[in-house]
C-alpha cells in the first residue's frame, strides 16, 4: 500500500484532475500535477505543479523521483511517453491501456476481440480504405477521427461517399472510423475500479443525455432494464479483466431502439457521467481512483440517493463583450442542489465550467428541480 502523505503523480490539469487532486488530498496525499497550462483547475490547488508539455523527458523524470505512483486523467497521452515512465515508476493505468483507449480503431478491435459488439463501423487509414469501410455500414454515418477527439470534436455527420471522402480531406487524411450512426433509445455508462488483484466494482449505471455530442445530464439510478444494466457492468468488468487494468475505467454504452447494448467507448480514467458519485455515493469516483492506485482496499459503491447530474458549459454565460455571469441565485438556494465548479478563467461556449446535482428521495423531484435551476441558471441576456 502507498500510505499518505506519500506524493500521487497526475498527468493533466484539468476538472478531472482537480477532483482527483481534492480526492487524493482529503486522504492525506500529497499531489504533483503535470500540465503545460500555468492557470489550470488542478494545477491551482496542487502541492507542487510542473509546467511542461505531457511528453517533456525532463518534467517526467522530475515525476518519476517525486511521485510514489503516477496516474492521468485524460486519454492523449503520448503512449511511448507513459512507457517511458512506466520504467522508472508505477503508472496506473498502464501505458497499454491508455494506448487502447486513445484510438478508436484499436479500441473498436480490441471491445469485438472480447466478444463485446459496437456499432458496425470500417477504419479509413488511407483514401483508398474508404470504399471497404462504407460496405461495413449503411448511410447515414458518422466519421470520427481516431484519435483526440472529445466532447463530439472531430466527428462529423456524413449521408454518402462524397461525403465521406470530404470529410477525411477535412480531417487532413487522419486516420478515421466511419460509424454507422444508431438509433438511440438510451446512453448509459458504467464506471468502475479494479485493483491489483483483479477484483472489480461497479458504481451503479449512469443514464447520460447528451446535446450536440456533449454530455448534459445524468441520472442515477437508471430507468433501464435491470438486466440491461447488469449486462452493460459485467461487460465493462470483461473489458478491464482484458485490459489486466489497475484504476477507474469507464464505459460508455448506447441502446439502440432494438434493445441491443452497444460499446461507444472506453475511457481510461473518471469521467464526466460519474460526478453524481462524488454528492450521492460514499465514495467517488475519484476517492476510487485514488485508492486504486495507491492498493487501497476499496471505498463502498453504493448510492445514498437518487441523484441527477447537470453539466454547465461556457454557454452558460451571457454573450461576449460583457460575458455576464449565470444566475447563480438560482443553484444556490435551492435546498436539493450541490454546485461543484472548477475554477476556469474563460467561459467559452461548449467548455466545462462546472457542474450541479440535485438529490432527492424520488428520481422524479430530483430531476424536475434539476431542469428547474438549469432553465433559471441560463443567462439569457
Ligand atoms: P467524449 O469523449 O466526450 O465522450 P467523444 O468526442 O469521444 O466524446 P463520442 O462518445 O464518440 O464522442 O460521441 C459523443 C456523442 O455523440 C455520443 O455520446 C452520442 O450521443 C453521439 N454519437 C456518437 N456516435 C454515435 C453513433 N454512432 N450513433 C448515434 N449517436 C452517436
Ligand atoms: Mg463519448
Amino acid at each position: 500500500m502507498i500510505l499518505a502523505p506519500a506524493t500521487i503523480g497526475i498527468i493533466g490539469g484539468g476538472q478531472l484532475g482537480r477532483l482527483f487532486t481534492q480526492a487524493a488530498q482529503d486522504l492525506g496525499y500529497r499531489v504533483c500535477v503535470l500540465e503545460p497550462d500555468q492557470y489550470s483547475p488542478a494545477g491551482a490547488i496542487a502541492d507542487q505543479h510542473i509546467v511542461a508539455s505531457y511528453d517533456d523527458e525532463t518534467a517526467l523524470k522530475q515525476l518519476s523521483v517525486q511521485c510514489a505512483v503516477i496516474t492521468t486523467e485524460f486519454e492523449n497521452i503520448s503512449a511511448p511517453a507513459l512507457k517511458l515512465l512506466g520504467k522508472n515508476s508505477l503508472v496506473r493505468p498502464q501505458d497499454s491501456a491508455v494506448a487502447i483507449a486513445q484510438d478508436r480503431i484499436l479500441e473498436k478491435a480490441f471491445i469485438q476481440s472480447c466478444g463485446l459488439r459496437t456499432a458496425p463501423y470500417g477504419a479509413i487509414t488511407t483514401s483508398s480504405e474508404i470504399a471497404t469501410a462504407a460496405k461495413a455500414i449503411e448511410f447515414p454515418c458518422l466519421l470520427k477521427t481516431a484519435r483526440f477527439g472529445y466532447d463530439g470534436k472531430g466527428q462529423i455527420t456524413v449521408h454518402n461517399m462524397d461525403e465521406v471522402r470530404e470529410g477525411f480531406v477535412h480531417f487532413n487524411h487522419a486516420p478515421c472510423v466511419l460509424e454507422q450512426r444508431i438509433d438511440l433509445e438510451y446512453e448509459i455508462s458504467v464506471i468502475l475500479g479494479r485493483n491489483r488483484q483483479g477484483e472489480t466494482r461497479c458504481f451503479p449505471v449512469a443514464e447520460n443525455t447528451h446535446i450536440n455530442g456533449i454530455l448534459h445530464k445524468t441520472i442515477v439510478p437508471s430507468q433501464v432494464d435491470k438486466a440491461l444494466q447488469h449486462s452493460a457492468q459485467a461487460a465493462a468488468i470483461r473489458l478491464a479483466d482484458k485490459l489486466d487494468y489497475i484504476g477507474v475505467l469507464a464505459v460508455e454504452f448506447f441502446i439502440s431502439k432494438q434493445g441491443e447494448l452497444l460499446i461507444n467507448e472506453i475511457a481510461p480514467r473518471t469521467h464526466n457521467s460519474g460526478h453524481y458519485t462524488l454528492d450521492a455515493c460514499v465514495t467517488s469516483q475519484f476517492e476510487q481512483q485514488v485508492r486504486m492506485v495507491c492498493d487501497l482496499p476499496f471505498g463502498d459503491v453504493d448510492l445514498l440517493s437518487p441523484v441527477v447530474m447537470i453539466n454547465l458549459l461556457g454557454d452558460c454565460w451571457g454573450q461576449e463583450p460583457e460575458k455576464t455571469q449565470p444566475h447563480w441565485d438560482a443553484v444556490l438556494s435551492s435546498p436539493m442542489a450541490k454546485l461543484h465548479l472548477y475554477a476556469k478563467q474563460q467561459a467559452r461556449q461548449g467548455r466545462k465550467m462546472g457542474h450541479y446535482c440535485t438529490l432527492a428521495t424520488q428520481l422524479d423531484v430530483a430531476e424536475a428541480e434539476a431542469e428547474l435551476v438549469f432553465k433559471n441558471i441560463v443567462n439569457k441576456d
